[in-house]
C-alpha cells in the first residue's frame, strides 16, 4: 500500500462511505465503518465548515488503514454545506456543535452564531445524533482547530493518550460556555467525548502530524 502520508499522494478514496443522513442543501452524509460494523468509537471532522483541515488530515488517517483493520468509524466531513461554503455554520448559517438537544440548548450568546430555530432543528444534527445513537460507540472524538489542545473533562485514556502522543496540552476546557456542543451532549449522556483542536497549521502540515496519530485511533491501537 502506497504511504498516504507522503506529500506524493494526494490519493483517492478506493471505498466510499455508506449514507447516514442528508445535508440541508441535499449532500449526503457518510460514515465509514469498520468490517464488523461495530465501532469502537466515533471519530468526526469538519462539524465546522471553516475547518476543512480536520477533513485533509483524518482522510489520509482513514485512508492509510486497511479496511479490514478498521476499529473505529469515521465520519470525514460533519457539516459538508458549511465546508462547501467556507462557512462556520451549515448553508442556514446555523453552528451546528450549538444545535444539539442539549439540557442547556438556547438562543445565541452574545456575538456567536444562530444555534437554529430549535434545538436539533439541523438535519446534519439530527443525523449525527441518530447515527451515536444507533452505533452506541464508546466514545466520540470530535476534530476542530485551531485552538491546538487536547479539550477532555473527564480526562479519559484516549485524551491522555492523544496529549502525550501530539505534545499538545490536556484541558478542561476550552475556556468558553458551549450550549449545544456535541460535547455538552455527549456529556448529558455520559457519552466519553474528546474535542481534538488541531494546531494553527497549513492542511498538509496537519496531514503529515495528524495522520499517523488518527489512524492509530481509527486502528484501535490506543485506550
Ligand atoms: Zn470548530
Amino acid at each position: 500500500m502506497a504511504d498516504p502520508f507522503a506529500e506524493i499522494d494526494r490519493g483517492s478514496l478506493e471505498w466510499r462511505g455508506e449514507p447516514y443522513g442528508t445535508s440541508r442543501d441535499g449532500v449526503r452524509l457518510e460514515v465509514w465503518l469498520p468490517a464488523d460494523r461495530r465501532p469502537s468509537g466515533l471519530i468526526l471532522a469538519a462539524i465546522h465548515g471553516n475547518e476543512p483541515e480536520t477533513t485533509v488530515a483524518l482522510s489520509a488517517a482513514l485512508r492509510s488503514v486497511d479496511p479490514a483493520a478498521r476499529r473505529a468509524a469515521v465520519v470525514l466531513c460533519a457539516n459538508p454545506d458549511g465546508t462547501l461554503l467556507g462557512t462556520r455554520g451549515n448553508s442556514l448559517g446555523v453552528d451546528l456543535n450549538r444545535n444539539f438537544a442539549t439540557r442547556n440548548w438556547g438562543p445565541p450568546l452574545p456575538g456567536e452564531l444562530p444555534t437554529g430555530s430549535a434545538a436539533a432543528s439541523e438535519p446534519e444534527t439530527r443525523a449525527l445524533v441518530d447515527l451515536v445513537e444507533r452505533l452506541s460507540p464508546a466514545f466520540v472524538l470530535s476534530v476542530h482547530s485551531d485552538l491546538a489542545c487536547v479539550d477532555d473533562a473527564k480526562s479519559t485514556p484516549l485524551a491522555r493518550w492523544l496529549a502525550a502522543k501530539s505534545g499538545l496540552p490536556l484541558v478542561a476546557g476550552v475556556g468558553y460556555a458551549t450550549p449545544g456542543s456535541l460535547g455538552t451532549w455527549c456529556a448529558d449522556r455520559d457519552l466519553d467525548i474528546v474535542t481534538l483542536e488541531l494546531e494553527r497549521m497549513g492542511a498538509q502540515d496537519l496531514r503529515r502530524r495528524w495522520g499517523p496519530i488518527l489512524a492509530e485511533v481509527i486502528r484501535g491501537a490506543c485506550p
